[in-house]
């Protein structure tokens, strides 16, 4: 397998000071980062509101806060959860676990775990959507499949048995409505 997209879903930390004047960032001080594509990788560059405002901004930019991270919990008994799920398949950088960190990413921005912060074109034309981890200020860049409704039940339910969870495939599945039938539907039409 080619590794020239790997850089792609990388984590990416916060830098522990300013990209400008290099002044390390205190605990909880807001500061502006913004994700460049030089020489093959993606970089996160983190500035502090003064160097920011000098710079001049035509990028893409996301205004965070600097956090100390907490300590990591004990990972040996702490069960496979989204998270640590999400981490592993990122940490594996196979391009057939792309639709299955997405979901997880999903997952987790519901759980208010993780918050977009921008999205982007990727090198190769594809959307990448960059993510803020709360608790740690960490980055995740994740490429979007841009699954079809069908592709994403699918891929949902391949998640749900990876955390450890039972199939729907295990059991006969019931006829579930989705908002595609809906566009079939004459009743729902009130256009023209
Ligand atoms: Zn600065």
């Amino acid at each position: 397998m080619g590794r020239e997209n790997i850089e792609n879903w990388h984590v990416r930390k916060c830098a522990k000071a300013c990209d400008g004047c290099e002044v390390e960032f205190q605990h909880k001080q807001a500061l502006y980062s913004r994700l460049v594509f030089e020489e093959g990788e993606y970089l996160r560059k983190d500035f502090c509101e003064k160097c920011w405002k000098a710079e001049g901004h035509g990028l893409s930019t996301w205004k965070t806060v600097y956090i100390i991270p907490p300590p990591p919990a004990d990972e040996a008994v702490k069960k496979e959860n989204a998270e640590s799920l999400l981490r592993k398949l990122m940490a594996k950088e196979n391009e057939e676990d792309l639709n299955a960190i997405f979901i997880l990413t999903v997952m987790l921005e519901r759980k208010k775990i993780l918050v977009e912060r921008d999205i982007q074109q990727a090198e190769d034309g594809r959307k990448l959507r960059i993510y803020e981890h709360k608790k740690t200020g960490e980055t995740f860049l994740v490429i979007d499949p841009e699954l079809k409704l069908d592709e994403l039940e699918h891929v949902q339910d391949e998640v749900v048995v990876l955390l450890g969870g039972k199939s729907r495939n295990a059991e006969p599945e019931p006829e579930v409505e989705t908002p595609e039938s809906a566009e079939n539907n004459p009743a729902t039409s009130d256009s023209d």
